[in-house]
């Protein structure tokens, strides 16, 4: 879930008069006390509290938790939603029993950045930022630390040198597990009294390398010790960083995600800040300026005062000047092909770019560029363009704006020599009495490789691909052509499956998953059923299927959320991933486990399809005009 951004949107409670969930069988098997998650001795971020989930064979079996009862499904599965006290190692006591049967076991779980909160106390794992920095000399650096109220502190450098510390008014951001999914805001984790700590660092604390940009690794040094000091009490720890700032100067660079390894989707990403979220992608080809480095991530200085982190990896290092002349963007060319337009940018350099879409228009930004085009020429008769301008905003940046008459089915971009091109994609021609009839459909079987388990030890791959087989049937019932991106029990990783879909030039992709909560939010108060979407062609699709799915299973709607999700992330097709229920709740994983169930599922999905693309076809003015063997989308991998 790294680099999660979520938005959510409508989190209307239950409808009235809605399916429920099949009730759990009974099962009289084993009596055995089994913990399926977490693992023994884990290391929890969490609260105060946290869920454990297991079975214990016999739905007539109880079960305690540290005294407290825990209720056991008639299949024997259980959910535990249990206090954690405030200690970094915790060890829970389990009983079970069943007649005169007595199971008992200890389970140890330990907290994550605990600190016992006496004498010159801070929070491990606070200080910001450790490894390796090469820095452009004189630029300032913060570091921050969490620690105890009323502490004096000071980052002692090798030489001897003491660089104070003084508090800040920021606070520490809510874990992203709580600003995902805890929707009771009197439950997100209390602050605990760490109070933030920051020093600024201006001076080389290590000479830095031949090569900034490509030396593997930074010269040996000690690195600095932290001291804080409270009261009586002295606390030193060594802060694992190094800055260097010799000879570390502006360097032109290219963006290349085919090195050094191939199975590349021609993009680099680029994230606004270290750890943060993806924000940028840029084609093969980008040049532009590298200025910093942290381990293995370089800063981009994109011009016009914005900056990117993108891997070392991806980058090839050039000659040229420390400062690049902004690139000159040339007179625009519109063309039409089989799914839309094509728009040529052409760019004395390709330089680094942004979209943003809207359901019928799109923004192109164009960073360190000039304009100077003096027309630009657009298709006539079968265009769905209604509006193309630009203009220059700043001196080094050009913005584009197109208007469609027709919804934006999608876009893609790549660079050539010549510059930046970008296809935009037009609606498909929907048969408005069979919408479903001809189109091109991938359903995603979400993992392996991971997925979630359940209490009884179902787990997502098992389920995921079982309701991908059932919705397939169904959509080819209806005369789709459809294909998964797996069809065995196989790993598959997530760019292959995005590529598969690409290839086929999709037209809409759903990638079925089953939920799970982080650590130490409350699965009784926030499972239910949502659906994720990216892109402004997707929102309509996530509408349809998340109420379809909501009416299946008359679980809590958690509405649809957007989320940097790699399976969402595609702009080519609308794209959605649904978490239709949560397999760590005992009555929900049983349900998955009945053809009842996933066949649910997957008509859910069906018909999220269906009037999605009936949509489609009213907004894109009724059912095609020629036969579908004239499809100019033809391909001999559809069925
Ligand atoms: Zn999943």
């Amino acid at each position: 879930m790294a680099g999660l951004v979520m938005l959510l949107l409508g989190t209307g409670e239950t409808l009235a008069g809605q399916a429920t969930i099949p009730a759990i069988p009974d099962a009289r098997g084993t009596f055995a006390l089994q913990v399926r998650y977490p693992r023994a001795g884990s290391v929890l971020a969490i609260g105060d509290s946290t869920f454990l989930i297991g079975n214990v064979g016999d739905g007539r079996a109880t079960l305690t938790i540290d005294g407290a009862t825990i209720p056991v499904a008639p299949n024997g599965a259980w959910l535990a939603w249990v206090a954690i006290p405030r200690d970094s190692a915790v060890s829970l006591r389990l009983e079970a029993r069943l007649g005169e049967r007595v199971l008992r076991a200890t389970f140890p779980l330990v907290r994550a950045e605990w600190a016992r909160r006496t004498g010159a106390w801070f929070i491990p794992g606070s200080l910001q930022p450790t490894g390796q920095l090469w820095l452009p000399r004189g630029e300032p650096l913060t570091l921050t630390v969490l620690a105890a109220p009323g502490a004096s502190i000071v980052l002692q450098l090798a030489g001897g040198e003491q660089i104070p510390f003084g508090p800040t008014p920021s606070r520490p951001l809510l874990p992203a597990g709580s600003l995902a999914f805890e929707r009771d805001e009197r439950a997100w984790p209390e602050r605990d009294g760490a109070v933030e700590y920051a020093a600024v660092v201006r001076t080389a604390t290590v000479a830095g390398g031949s090569d900034w940009l490509t030396d593997p690794r930074a010269p040996s040094h000690t690195p600095p010790t932290l001291i804080i000091a409270l009261g009586g009490d002295t606390t030193r720890v060594p802060w694992p960083i190094a800055v260097m700032r010799d000879r570390v100067e502006p360097r032109t660079v290219t963006l290349d995600d085919m090195l050094p390894r191939g199975g590349s989707d021609g993009i680099v990403i680029g994230r606004n800040r270290v750890g943060g979220s993806y924000h940028w992608f840029f084609p093969n080809g980008t040049t532009t300026t590298a200025e910093a480095r942290h381990d293995a991530l370089a800063r981009l200085r994109l011009g016009d005062g914005s900056i990117a982190w993108v891997p070392l990896a991806e980058l090839r290092p050039r000659p040229g000047p420390e400062e690049l002349a902004p690139a000159v963007m040339g007179s625009l060319t519109l063309t039409p092909t089989a799914f839309g337009l094509r728009l040529r940018i052409p760019l004395t350099r390709v330089v680094p770019h942004q979209v943003v879409a809207r359901p019928r228009g799109l923004t192109i930004t164009l960073l360190d560029a000039v304009g100077d085009a003096d027309w630009s020429r657009w298709p006539t008769a079968t265009s769905f363009l209604a509006e193309l301008g630009w203009r220059q905003v700043t001196a080094r940046r050009v913005e584009l704006d197109l208007a469609f008459d027709r919804p934006l089915w999608g876009w893609r971009v790549s660079a050539d020599p010549f510059g930046l091109v970008f296809e935009f994609r037009q609606p498909p021609m929907v048969d408005a009495g069979a919408p479903l009839r001809g189109r091109a459909i991938i359903l995603d079987a979400g993992h392996p490789p991971l997925g979630a388990c359940g209490p009884t030890g179902l787990c997502e791959p098992e389920v995921t691909l079982a309701v991908a087989q059932i919705a397939a049937e169904l959509l080819r019932a209806e005369g789709a052509r459809v294909t998964l991106t797996r069809e065995s029990a196989a790993p598959m990783e997530l760019a292959a499956r995005v590529a598969r879909a690409d290839s086929l030039d999709a037209e809409v992709l759903v990638s079925i998953h089953l939920n799970a909560l982080p650590d130490g939010i409350n699965p009784f108060t926030n499972n239910g059923t949502s659906t994720f979407f990216q892109h402004p062609q997707a929102v309509d699709l996530a509408s349809e299927v998340q109420s379809r799915l909501v009416a299946a299973f008359g679980l809590r709607d958690l509405g649809i959320a957007q989320g940097d999700l790699a399976m969402v992330r595609p702009t080519w097709y609308p794209s959605i991933l649904t978490e239709g229920l949560f397999l760590m709740v005992p009555a929900q994983e049983a349900a998955m486990r009945t053809v009842e169930g996933r066949t649910r599922y997957a008509e859910a999905l069906v018909a999220g399809l269906r009037s999605f693309l009936a949509r489609t076809a009213v907004s894109t003015g009724g059912p095609p005009d020629r036969p579908q063997d004239d499809s100019p989308l033809d391909h001999p991998e559809w069925q």
